[in-house]
């Protein structure tokens, strides 16, 4: 979802009314926590001093370990020790096609993931909470008390189902949810960058086994995100195993056990964090079987190896400046983001390629986590006049079918969120009791382009005439991105409502696709919509003349007027079966025209018994 910003006119609360709220950022490899401390984001460390927490979980026999703790059981007990759990949430076993290269039993009995654990099934939510846990724990212990809230970031891309499963582990691990936010953005406001007056930035972000690059672009005082792209299997990760292979090839090892394939890593992960500091490395890994290696490796080696990995983040970088019809000289930032940014021949690559200085003073794999420090003090309550409130904006329009299969927008592709919009709408028959709103999703005009998302009926209108009943539909998106509807007749006050969740299950790249067919069709659209709302009104005439010379024709009308009249709706229903919407539109004027003083002189006639509105039928479209 895209996020925006609002200033709040936020006065500052009194020292004794300071609520301690923390943000956390529930990373792949790694997740951490930060509050504001005397004004100052701050990382929140554990009792050894480290501010990384491994998001790794191991479901032993007779304990749960997390973090640092559940390290050591990925040699010893992969199949009980779940690593990246954050690339399952949202989703169902199908979506994960790479389940038969890991180390799991997957529960076989739904779709829905379960990792079969010595502790039980294990559903990524929980996996998820439990890391959550030991994160409230270390913030706990460290402010000494409890903590008021969390403002949790996502990746910019994770849909409605992914943030729904975020948000239902930090409840699950008794946590209360401020909000969560996007990850770039939570950097970008690390930065300080949404105190600028304006700007467009790029967050290159680089973790352990994912690559995520952003475009945001800040526009009086609104954070937009303009394009995500990347690389879902692309890390440090990667970096470290071409240094397994490096160590294989150098000593010719051609098979590994489970356990010294994990100690590989581990050494190589070592190497790799050594390299930025030091033009050299070494290590000694000793095997399973008790033989030694001895291994060294110098910076140039290590980037010549690795050359190919870092050029792998050029293209999605392209791709989404592409995207965002940017060009490079137009980026006024680049944030360097994750653990994997710190490599020296990723600095200057992507200084290079963007020709300009990088924001980078701050520990890349700590802004996300001290970001969203930053909007949970805001959002806590202990606004200061400079701090700004972030807030979602919906990816697509929501709206209602209207007749013809077409969609009538009522909220907004891009509006903030909370929101609520009303429109009104009327009956388009008489003696309708019934309407039956269908709730769409998309920046198509027609029904069948659009995601349908709801479906409900309001019944008991009282019967009046085509148009005169007052129906209010209400769309409301609550500030978590969930969605009612409500529709309301104005005379009775009757009202039927129901609950969607707007984009649950739509990727980013269906987000992505729909909004790309939405500006290549607009021109086609808008003829189709035309077109529609022509043969609309040409019928809605045909039949309110119909009905009007069946009534009152012989009593008010010539029989030359009448056959005029019926002459001209012969004209318009054979311009209604054509697709020419300006011929249907001349002959409707052309009735309207004709029937001008026959309908003034039924005003004058009393109309209360068509108001009556004798024929009831149920009208679904
Ligand atoms: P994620 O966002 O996926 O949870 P992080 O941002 O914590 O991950 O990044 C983790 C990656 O950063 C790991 O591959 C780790 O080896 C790498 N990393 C951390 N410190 C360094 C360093 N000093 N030099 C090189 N890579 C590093
Ligand atoms: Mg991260």
């Amino acid at each position: 979802m895209a996020l925006l910003q609002i200033a709040e006119p936020g006065q500052s609360t009194l020292p004794h009314e300071h609520k301690t709220a923390v943000g956390i950022d529930l990373g792949t490899t790694n997740s951490l926590v930060a509050t504001v401390q005397s004004g100052l984001p701050t990382i929140i460390k554990d009792a050894n001093g480290k501010s990384l927490i491994p998001s790794i979980v191991y479901y032993g026999q007779n304990n749960i370990k997390v973090g640092h703790d559940a390290l050591s059981y990925l040699s010893t007990d992969a199949k009980n020790t779940i690593v990246s759990v954050k690339r399952f949430m949202g989703h169902t076993k199908s979506d994960i096609q790479y389940r038969e290269s890991l180390p799991y039993a997957f529960d076989d009995h739904s779709d829905d993931i379960q990792i079969k654990t010595e502790q039980g099934l294990k559903h990524p939510i929980e996996i998820s909470s439990d890391i959550l846990k030991k994160l409230k724990d270390l913030a706990e212990v460290s402010l000494c008390g409890e903590i008021t809230g969390a403002v949790i970031t996502v990746p910019a891309y994770f849909d409605d189902a992914q943030r729904q499963a975020t948000k239902d582990a930090a409840k699950l691990a008794g946590l209360n949810v401020l909000r969560l936010i996007n990850e770039p953005t939570a950097a970008a406001v690390a930065y300080g960058l949404d105190q600028k007056k304006e700007g467009t930035f790029v967050i290159y972000d680089l973790g352990g086994g994912t690559f995520d690059v952003s475009i945001l672009k800040l526009h009086k005082g609104i954070f937009e995100v303009l394009a995500t792209n990347g690389h879902p299997r692309l890390g440090g990760d990667d970096f470290d195993q071409a240094i397994v292979e490096l160590i294989k090839h150098d000593n010719q090892i051609a098979h590994l056990s489970h356990e010294d394939k994990r100690a590989l890593i581990t050494h190589a992960k070592c190497l790799k964090e050594k390299l930025t500091n030091d033009a050299s490395a070494k290590t000694v890994i000793k095997l399973a079987g008790g033989q030694e290696i001895s291994f060294s490796l110098d910076r140039d080696t290590f980037f010549k190896l690795t050359h190919d990995l870092v050029q792998k983040t050029i293209q999605p970088i392209r791709r989404a400046l592409n995207d965002a019809q940017l060009s490079i000289d137009s980026i006024d930032g680049i944030v360097m983001v994750g653990g994997a940014t710190r490599m020296m021949h990723i600095q200057s690559e992507i200084k290079n390629f963007f020709k300009k200085d990088l924001l980078n003073d701050l520990n890349p794999d700590e802004v996300v986590a001290l970001g969203a420090a930053r909007q949970a003090h805001t959002l806590a309550g202990n606004k200061s006049d400079q701090d700004l409130l972030l807030l979602d904006v919906t990816p697509l329009s929501l709206g209602v079918e209207t007749m013809g299969g077409l969609v009538e927008k009522i909220i907004h592709r891009n509006s903030t969120i909370p929101i609520a919009k009303a429109q009104e709408f009327t009956t388009y028959k008489d003696g309708q009791t019934a309407m039956s709103i269908h709730v769409l999703q998309g920046e198509r005009e027609r029904v069948s382009d659009c995601r349908s998302l709801a479906n409900f009926t309001l019944t008991d209108i009282p019967p009046m005439v085509a148009g005169a009943a007052k129906i209010r539909v209400t769309f409301q998106i609550d500030a978590d991105g969930l969605l009612s509807v409500a529709a309301k007749e104005l005379s009775t006050n009757k009202e039927t409502s129901i609950t969607v969740k707007p984009s649950y299950g739509l990727s980013e790249d269906q987000i992505s696709n729909m909004l790309k067919q939405s500006f290549e069709k607009a021109d086609e659209d808008k003829k189709i919509r035309a077109l529609s709302e022509a043969k609309i009104e040409g019928e809605q005439i045909i039949i309110a003349v119909r009905n009007a010379l069946d009534k009152n024709g012989n009593k008010l009308l010539t029989q030359e007027e009448i056959t005029a009249i019926q002459s001209a709706i012969q004209r318009l229903l054979s311009a209604l079966s054509s697709d020419n919407s300006d011929l249907i539109t001349e002959h409707t004027k052309d009735l309207n025209t004709l029937t001008e003083s026959f309908a003034a002189r039924l005003m004058d006639e009393s109309v209360s018994h068509a108001l009556r509105g004798k024929s009831i039928d149920k009208v679904n479209f």
